[in-house]
């Protein structure tokens, strides 16, 4: 008998979709995502996971395959709850392509054949499960990362759910390809949305799959819902790190609040962008520069530990005082009080923090634990 094939483990793992419009003819229109796939009976969507069985949209339900306990600023996070663990669950696929995919082998599940092994990781699991298990593991945080989480959209509300009920926070880690009607339906559930703007290209959004509008957008609605939202750019040389797009990219994130953080972090060669050098902390500093220039009240540099100067710290925008110690993803230092305020001055922080700034853990690891 043949073995099964990638589709035949994950397509049974599915439930009826709910972010879908039923057309005519047995064709239904997805809109967990900003491709907004037509499908007739039988086909796939462009993140070959979700797919039209007899005219009802099927989505991802019921498994992980992946799911650790990670510091929150790995997300990377750093004005939600620093110091605190999140239970990282990950699936398979994506609705993007991109060719510097630090997570491949899961993400382009039934997009790239390279993938196909990475349905050995599946493990089937219950939100109840995944739930219980943040709470035995004293996290806070539950994170949909590791590859696009909008695509299962429908997963994490129904793991976000009991896991607000239980007391913990919810966030994405997302390419921001969403549609404002997913958006409208995490709102409920999502109290952080970290998204990649990639560049301000949109030859170069066609490429890795999507387009730059969309994802702008996507960033000014989140923000607008109350979510909290952080920004990650990874600095590719001779891709997205030139001055004029640096700058066009900050003062975007300007025009909505300078109080959104905004992450430049450092590239290595992967995947299919093996030519391309590592990015510098030069480079980092560079656009951290331009960052703090545009008027962003706070600019991380990221994946270059230790060789960033102070740019993993956070600091007060009035008075400078320096507010979060870190080191990686390690905190070295808290000094934000219970009300979110600096203690020197009383400005206060934008972010989501802790009423109990004494709890803070410090010093430690920081390092992922797999459960
Ligand atoms: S999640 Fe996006 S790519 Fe996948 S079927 Fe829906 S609209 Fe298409």
């Amino acid at each position: 008998m043949a073995s099964k094939t990638l589709a035949d483990l994950l397509d049974p793992l599915t439930k009826p979709a709910r972010l879908v419009e039923k057309l005519d003819k047995g064709r239904v229109r997805c809109f967990a995502c900003a491709h907004r796939c037509t499908l007739k009976p039988g086909q796939r969507g462009i993140c070959k996971v979700r797919f039209n069985q007899d005219g009802e949209l099927r989505a991802p339900w019921g498994y992980v395959s992946a799911y650790n306990v990670d510091p929150i600023e790995k997300k990377p996070f750093m004005h939600f709850l620093p110091g605190a663990d999140a239970l990282t669950i990950g699936m398979l696929g994506c609705n993007f392509h991109c060719d510097f995919c630090q997570n491949w082998f899961t993400s382009q599940a039934l997009r790239d054949p390279a993938s196909e092994g990475s349905g050995r990781y599946i493990q089937t699991v219950t939100p109840k499960e995944l739930v219980a298990n943040a709470l035995r593991n004293n996290a806070e945080i539950i994170a949909s990362s590791y590859n696009e989480p909008l695509i299962t959209s429908e997963w994490a509300m129904d793991i976000f759910k009991p896991g607000k009920e239980a007391g913990l926070r919810c966030v994405y880690v997302s390419d921001g390809y969403a549609t404002p009607e997913v958006l409208h339906a995490l709102q409920p559930y999502l109290d952080g949305f970290k998204i990649d703007l990639k560049c301000m290209s949109n030859q170069h959004y066609r490429e890795l799959g999507g387009t730059l509008q969309v994802v702008l957008d996507a960033i000014k609605l989140a923000h607008e819902l109350g979510m909290w939202v952080e920004v990650v750019t990874l600095v590719i040389p001779d891709f997205n790190d030139s001055n004029e797009e640096l700058w066009e990219m900050a003062r975007y994130l300007v025009s909505i609040s300078p109080d959104i953080p905004w992450h430049v972090t450092a590239f290595y060669p992967t995947y299919k962008r093996q030519d391309t050098p590592a990015t510098s902390a030069r480079i980092l500093q560079r656009a951290a520069d331009i960052g703090q220039e545009a008027g962003l009240h706070y600019v991380y540099a990221g994946n270059r530990p230790g060789r960033v100067g102070s740019l993993e710290d956070t600091h007060c925008p009035s008075c400078n005082t320096k507010l979060v110690e870190r080191s990686g993803y390690v905190i070295q230092g808290y000094h934000i009080t219970a009300e979110g305020a600096c203690p020197k001055c009383g400005e206060k922080i934008a972010g989501v923090w802790t009423d109990k700034p004494e709890s803070v853990h410090t010093g430690g690891w920081g390092f992922p634990r797999s459960l």
